[in-house]
């Protein structure tokens, strides 16, 4: 496919100040430099970016040099990182050229070859995410078919989708992601080689899917996402021991609405109920003799736990987060009033209480009256 270039018109106060004068001093200094990806994708159909990349011809050490605050990191390739404020950094990443090496499990070997911006749009991975935005021209840089392919909202794989697939195997999930957040349809033939490939997924270190599942449910689709991961195959590779009910589906639709409503959220909720039938299922599994309900629960917990993270990484403050929420269920469904007080003051309440309740809205309707004192004596 031959090269587009087209002039495009947006609301420029979706740009971001702080990367657009990162644009300038790196073109001021002989570099040619361009926003990528993601943030041209949302900004061309109106939706305001989560974060701005920017692709450039200097190497990591000539960004480094220009930009004071910022620092060179180099987990899978070499990126530099702009800092602006704590919590703010802009990414920059040199063209790269050459195929992904990875290991026999799937890990990147090396990936550290300087190309061109030509190279640089056959290593991206959907063809909406494939775009180039020039600012002193205003025009955008289409070699895949990506404008296209926005204008249809078709997510479409960027070469041969089954060798994309095999190169990172995460491409699968960031298809189904892309899928729900745009309201996009993936191509036919991409769910048949997504299908086919998602075994794949398994040899992913679990630190990295941590991260990926993050994004995957900690946004305004998640019940969508959840249902097509689950249609596709992939999901089993993820949460082996989830499948959807009425809880699961409550707390991704919950989620959901806390986002929209700017509210905050945390992992160790939705974790907490996509492995609590399996932690009831080991429960009724493990031997009873001589145990405390509350060591039972904590065997249970371990096993439960330990399974998962052999799939999806777990922080210790997560997998211990959620362990809480799970005792404190005991804790409120043989409540003692005189000790009530003192489980309102931990600080593991407020989610352990949401869990509950979700709990009688959904699978568990006979906790109706003890999730309302629990309630009624917040008050
Ligand atoms: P969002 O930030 O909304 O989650 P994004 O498309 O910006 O979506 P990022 O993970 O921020 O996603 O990545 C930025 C860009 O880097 C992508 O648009 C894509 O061009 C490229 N990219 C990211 N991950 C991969 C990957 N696994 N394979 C190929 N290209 C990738
Ligand atoms: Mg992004």
């Amino acid at each position: 496919m031959s090269v587009i270039r087209q002039k495009v018109k947006f609301d420029k106060k979706l740009l971001d100040q702080d990367a657009l004068k990162i644009l300038k001093k790196l073109i001021e200094s002989g570099y040619e430099s361009y926003l990528v990806g993601g943030c041209i994708r949302d900004i061309l159909l109106g939706h305001k970016p989560k974060d701005f990349d920017i692709a450039t011809s200097a190497t990591p050490e000539q960004i480094h040099k220009l930009f004071k605050r910022s620092r060179i990191i180099g987990r899978r390739f070499k990126l530099v990182h702009i800092m602006f404020s704590a919590r703010k950094f802009i990414e920059v990443a040199t063209f790269r050229a050459g195929k992904v090496k990875t290991s026999g499990d799937g890990l990147v070997l090396r990936d550290n070859y300087y190309g061109t911006l030509k190279d640089d749009v056959f290593r991206r991975d959907f063809t909406v995410n494939g775009l180039y935005y020039d600012i002193n021209k205003s025009e955008v840089i289409d070699y895949v078919g990506g404008l296209k392919d926005l204008e249809i909202l078709k997510i479409n794989m960027i070469g041969n989708p089954s060798e994309r697939f095999e190169e990172d195997p995460v491409r699968m999930i960031r298809a189904v992601r892309f899928q729900a957040k745009l309201n996009a349809t993936i191509e036919p033939k991409l769910i048949k080689d997504i299908q086919k490939n998602a075994k794949l997924l398994s040899n992913i270190p679990p630190a990295r899917l941590y991260e990926e599942v993050i994004k995957l449910f900690h946004n305004e689709d998640s019940i969508k996402t959840f249902r097509e991961l689950a249609k596709l195959g992939l999901l089993q590779h993820l949460f082996s021991q989830t499948e959807e009910n009425a809880f699961v589906s409550a707390a991704l639709i919950n989620t959901s609405e806390r986002i929209k409503n700017g509210n905050s959220v945390t992992p160790a909720f939705l974790f907490a109920v996509f492995l609590w039938s399996a932690v009831n299922k080991r429960l009724s599994q493990i031997s009873k003799k001589n145990k405390s309900r509350i060591e039972l629960m904590l065997q249970a917990s371990e096993d439960v736990i330990k399974q998962q993270t052999q799939q999806v990484m777990m922080p210790r403050w997560l997998s211990s987060r959620v362990k809480d929420i799970w005792l404190m269920q005991y804790q409120f469904e043989n409540y003692n009033p005189k000790k009530s007080q003192a489980l309102i003051r931990n600080p593991r309440f407020r989610m352990a209480y949401d869990f509950l309740v979700l709990r009688s809205e959904s699978i568990d309707k006979d906790l109706k009256a003890k999730a309302e004192y629990w309630t009624n004596i917040q008050k």
